[in-house]
C-alpha cells in the first residue's frame, strides 16, 4: 500500500511539473517578445516624383497584426495604407506571418512641401505584450522632398559652329545642380565648372558639331539636380555648313604588301586576300579605335590644361584634311569608304612632334589603325593626338608643356609614308583641328566666352 502511494504522489508531482511547463511555455509564446522584422526598397535621399516603394514584414512567432505605412512632414501626418491581418487557430499558426506590398508615394499629390519628408512603417504583432497590444516595429526613412528642376542661365550670347567643328557655352546653374552640359542630337557633351565661385554654379561646355551630321541638329543645354530632376535650356546658334573634300585612295599591291605586316597583333583570318584583310582593318579596328578614343575623352581634367593657339608640326605640308570623304579604289574598282578624322602632316621623316598645348599624357602606346599614338589632355574635354609614330618620348600621367617634343613622326600603322596624322577631339568626338591653329577663331569663339566667367 505504501509503495502505491508513493508513486501516485510521484505521478501527481510529474503531471504538476509537466502542467506548470506547458503553462509556462504557452505563455512564452503568447508574450513573446521578438519584435516583427521590416524591410523597405528602395530607400532614395531625394524624393522628386511618383516612386514605388516595397514593403516586406515577417513575424515568425505570433504573426502579423497591424501594418500601417505613413508619411510625415512637419507634424502633417499622411497615412498610405493600414491594414489589419486575421487570427487564425490557437496560437495563431495559421495567421499571417510574412507579407509583401507596393506603395507609391507622388510628392505632388500629396501635397508635401519642398524639404524634409519621412517615410514610416509600423508593424505590430499578435503577442499579448504590451497591454496587448503586442510588439512594435517603427521603421523610418528619411527623404529630402525636392520636386524644382534646376535653373541654367545662358551668359554666352552668339555661337557660331562649323559643321566639324567645335563650339563654347558659358553658362549658370543652380546650386544643387550635379550634372550638365550640351547636347547636339544624341552626342552628349559634359560641362564642367569654370567660374570663380564658390557655389560653383558658372559653368563651360566645349561641345563639337559632329562632322557626319546630315540634318540641322538639335542642340540644347541640359542639366540635373541631387535629386533627379531634369531641365533642358536652348541657346542662339548657328550651324556653318560645310563641304568636305571627296578623296581617292588607290590601294595598290605594293602598298598592302607594305603594311599589311604591321597588324601581325590584330586576329585576320589566313585564307583571307590581302585586300580582305585590309578592309577588315580598314572598317572593323578603325570603329575598335574610334571607340578607344571615345571613351580616352571622358577622362579629361576638370581643370583647364592649355593657353593660347595651339601649335602645329613645323615645315610640314598638309597631306589630308579632317574631313576627308575618303573613297578606297583596288585595281579601278571602288571597295570601301571612310571619313577621314584628322589633319596629315609631313616633314622630313622622322620629325621632332612637339604638342600642340600644356596638357597631360593620357595614352601613349600602339593605337589600331594609327600605329603609334600620344593623346594628351588639355583639360574640360578638350584632347589632342599625334599617330604613326615612329619614336614616343612621354609616358602616361607625364605633363607636357606647348611645344614640348613627345615624339617623332613615322609611319606605324595604316601609313603609306612617314607623317603625323594630327587630331583634336572635344569629349571624344573628333573635331577640325584647323580653328585650334587659328588664333582669330579662338579670340571670337573661346576667349571672349571665356572672359564672361570673370563678371
Ligand atoms: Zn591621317
Amino acid at each position: 500500500m505504501q509503495k502505491r502511494k508513493k508513486v501516485t504522489v510521484l505521478f501527481i508531482v510529474i503531471i504538476l511539473i509537466v502542467g506548470i511547463g506547458a503553462l509556462g511555455w504557452f505563455l512564452a509564446c503568447i508574450f513573446e517578445g521578438q519584435p516583427p522584422s521590416v524591410v523597405v526598397e528602395p530607400l532614395p535621399e531625394y524624393l522628386s516624383g511618383r516612386q514605388k516603394f516595397t514593403i516586406r514584414v515577417g513575424d515568425e512567432n505570433r504573426g502579423l497584426r497591424k501594418l500601417r505605412i505613413s508619411v510625415e512632414q512637419e507634424g502633417r501626418k499622411i497615412t498610405i495604407l493600414e491594414k489589419e491581418f486575421p487570427f487564425h487557430g490557437i496560437l495563431n499558426r495559421q495567421g499571417v506571418h510574412t507579407f509583401e506590398t507596393e506603395v507609391f508615394l507622388d510628392p505632388k499629390k500629396m501635397n508635401l512641401a519642398q524639404g524634409r519628408a519621412d517615410l514610416y512603417a509600423r508593424i505590430w504583432d499578435y503577442s499579448r505584450r504590451s497591454g496587448g497590444d503586442g510588439n512594435l516595429s517603427v521603421f523610418q526613412h528619411k527623404m529630402i522632398v525636392d520636386t524644382v528642376p534646376p535653373a541654367i542661365r545662358i551668359l554666352s550670347r552668339q555661337h557660331y559652329i562649323n559643321l566639324g567643328g567645335a563650339g563654347l557655352v558659358v553658362y549658370r546653374v543652380s546650386s544643387d545642380t550635379d550634372q550638365s552640359g550640351v547636347y547636339v542630337n544624341d552626342y552628349y557633351f559634359p560641362g564642367f565648372p569654370a567660374g570663380e565661385d564658390s557655389e560653383k554654379e558658372t559653368h563651360l561646355c566645349y561641345f563639337a558639331v559632329p562632322q557626319n551630321l546630315v540634318a540641322y541638329p538639335s542642340v540644347y543645354l541640359w542639366a540635373k539636380d541631387r535629386a533627379g530632376n531634369r531641365t533642358t535650356s536652348t541657346f542662339n546658334y548657328h550651324i556653318r555648313k560645310k563641304r568636305f573634300r571627296v578623296e581617292r585612295m588607290n590601294i595598290s599591291d605594293h602598298f598592302l604588301k607594305k603594311v599589311l605586316p604591321y597588324f601581325s597583333f590584330y586576329s585576320l583570318e589566313e585564307k583571307a586576300t590581302p585586300l580582305e584583310k585590309f578592309l577588315k582593318i580598314n572598317r572593323d579596328l578603325r570603329k575598335e579605335n574610334t571607340l578607344a578614343f571615345h571613351e580616352l575623352g571622358k577622362k579629361s581634367s576638370t581643370d583647364r590644361l592649355w593657353e593660347g593657339t595651339w601649335v602645329r608640326l613645323k615645315n610640314a605640308a598638309t597631306m589630308a584634311r579632317f574631313g576627308d570623304r575618303r573613297r578606297y579604289y583596288y585595281h579601278g574598282k571602288e571597295v570601301d569608304r571612310e571619313t577621314h578624322m584628322g589633319v596629315d602632316l609631313a616633314s622630313i621623316a622622322q620629325s621632332k612632334v612637339p604638342a600642340a598645348n600644356d596638357g597631360r599624357v593620357v595614352f601613349a602606346d600602339r593605337m589600331g589603325i594609327y600605329g603609334n599614338t600620344v593623346v594628351l589632355d588639355h583639360g574640360q574635354g578638350l584632347m589632342s593626338s599625334y599617330s604613326h609614330l615612329s619614336k614616343i618620348d612621354v609616358a602616361v600621367g607625364d605633363t607636357v608643356k606647348k611645344g614640348a617634343i613627345i615624339g617623332e613622326t613615322g609611319r606605324t600603322g595604316l601609313a603609306g609614308g612617314d607623317h603625323l596624322h594630327f587630331a583634336v577631339m572635344v569629349s571624344g568626338i573628333f573635331v577640325n583641328p584647323i580653328e585650334w591653329w587659328d588664333s582669330h577663331w579662338i579670340h571670337d569663339n573661346i576667349t571672349k566666352k571665356l572672359a564672361l566667367l570673370k563678371k
